[in-house]
């Protein structure tokens, strides 16, 4: 059991390589910060390319015995681990909000959501079935056999510390594959605590590694590697471009979840109330830290007044303070930098004829707390239109053709979420499959799970994790082509 009071994880200043608690070789750590105060909550190891080699070369031999396991072996040891999650989902929703700042509430939620890819796939690795298929030649038959890549790596962001790490380590060891996981700097101790119930439910050692430390020297480590054959990364454009140049030494398969600039779009046939309700999930939800979070909210001008109203009435009331409390709607930004970023975007707008509705500044609270914020009159040339704000602000425009519009929302390299809301069935088939994005909310603010494919299009990404196919990034198919097969009956 994961000791319930959080602290005692955060004092063990280790992380786990190859099946061992350690710490860094040079004996550095990294302070861990909680956001709703700057008190420093713990410390991890500084690890680097040497630590990282370590956890690769445990997991090649690890990967061998885990492979040989049977699904439903790996089955087993997975369902553990996911009940284990679930039954200390208490403890770890503290952990996450102790280092990430969002609400108890939406932690616990996290937790839970994190855990069920853990479920899924130790469900879908029993059903990764082959195929056998006639040959051309009547004396042969196609056999393809699904296996295991061989060891993975993943990189993982700040602002789900639990769901981006499970959605990557899920699928890679219910396929029989190895990994060796770099967390965010900001909040490794969720990682960590994960694979603390991982080795608890019996992961053998070396096959699942947290490495905390210098982000480049443990990336790069694991992109020169020639033994980690797929990197699995959520993050930003940048990195996300760094590594698929890295890949190319080695040939590595890669999936990235990078950046997202979603529309929501309000229909003068939407259900206002519905949409506004989505909106405030789909906007607040973590601060707004949220890459598939609504970053350009476009409302049919027939209705703009009246759903404006209704926007501004929801996010005047919301409250703010630390996240741990339970008794406020927003808790902090993760850091200072968050903060200035979306002040910036904020400011930039007002300059160009943006009018606040409500919010518009740092929260009298000090810190890492900002206003949630609501802004009118926004046009293409403010900073809240062109990058991801990636804080608690709406900015608002109008629209009256559907067709425009449309065209208007795609006309844009990145396509990770988008959302609209209208009750005619016609628009909703027509606009859902107009849109050039990998996800579409319709009616709907909120879109993941377990079982659906996440991930974008063009610059927002490649591969998708969950769903019914999610395994297959995990797997290479293997042709064997058996002849000799003529002859009758005897
Ligand atoms: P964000 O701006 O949201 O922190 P990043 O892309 O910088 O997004 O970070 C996402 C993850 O990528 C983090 O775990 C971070 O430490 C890691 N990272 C940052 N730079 C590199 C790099 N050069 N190589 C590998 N990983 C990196």
């Amino acid at each position: 059991m994961l000791n319930p009071e959080p602290y005692n994880q955060l004092l063990m200043q280790r992380a786990f390589v190859a099946g061992e608690w350690c710490a860094a070789d040079s004996g550095d750590t990294d302070a861990v910060v909680n956001p709703a105060n700057g008190d420093v909550i713990g410390h991890v190891p500084r690890m680097g390319a040497d630590e990282t080699t370590r956890a690769i070369q445990a997991a090649v031999l690890a990967q061998r015995a885990w492979a040989a396991c049977t699904p439903a072996e790996r089955h087993t040891v997975l369902k553990r681990w996911h009940a284990l999650i679930v039954e200390n989902a208490d403890a770890l929703a503290r952990l996450m909000t102790l280092e990430q700042g969002k609400l108890l509430s939406q932690s616990r939620t996290e937790v839970v959501y994190g855990a069920s890819y853990i479920e899924w796939f130790a469900e879908e690795a029993r059903r990764a079935a082959g195929d056998i298929l006639p040959h051309a030649q009547g004396d042969k038959r196609i056999l393809v056999m699904r296996q295991p890549i061989g060891v993975t790596a993943a990189i993982t962001p700040w602002n789900f510390p639990i769901a981006t790490v499970t959605r990557k380590c899920a699928p890679a060891l219910a396929a029989g594959c190895a990994q060796v996981l770099k967390p965010a700097p900001e909040t490794p101790f969720c990682a960590l605590a994960l694979a603390k119930l991982g080795e608890e439910a019996g992961l053998p050692a070396g096959v699942f590694s947290v490495v905390t430390g210098d982000a480049e020297a443990i990336g790069g480590a694991m992109m020169a590697s020639e033994d980690v054959r797929l990197v699995s990364f959520t993050g930003s454009t940048p990195v996300g471009k760094l590594l698929i140049e890295q890949s190319a030494q080695t040939v590595k398969k890669l999936e990235l979840e990078l950046g997202g600039h979603a529309p929501f779009i309000v229909f003068d046939d939407a259900d206002l109330d519905l949409a506004a309700d989505q909106l405030m999930a789909c906007k607040f939800r973590n601060m707004g830290q949220v890459c598939i979070a609504a970053n350009k909210i476009f409302v049919h001008e027939d209705v703009a007044t009246s759903f404006l109203d209704k926007l501004k009435d929801r996010i005047g009331a919301l409250t703010t303070g630390p996240g741990d409390e339970d008794a406020f709607d927003q808790g902090p930004l993760i850091n200072g930098a968050a903060v200035n970023k979306v002040d910036r975007h904020v400011r930039d707008a007002a300059k160009k004829g943006a009018q606040v509705l409500t919010g518009g500044k740092a929260h009298a609270l000090g810190g890492n707390f900002y206003e949630p914020t609501l802004l009118t009159g926004i046009t293409p040339d403010m900073l809240v239109t062109q990058e991801e704000t990636f804080g608690p602000v709406a900015p608002v425009m109008t629209f009256s053709s559907e067709k425009a519009l449309i065209e208007q929302v795609n006309d844009t390299q990145v396509g990770l979420a988008s959302y609209f809301f209208s009750q005619d069935i016609a628009r909703v088939w027509r606009v859902a499959e107009a849109l050039d994005y990998g996800m579409v909310g319709v009616n709907s603010g909120v879109l993941s799970a377990a079982e659906a494919p996440f991930g974008g299009v063009k610059q927002s990404g490649l591969g998708r994790e969950g769903g019914a196919r999610g395994l297959d990034a995990f797997l290479e198919d293997k042709y064997v082509c058996l002849g000799g097969l003529s002859g009758d009956v005897t």
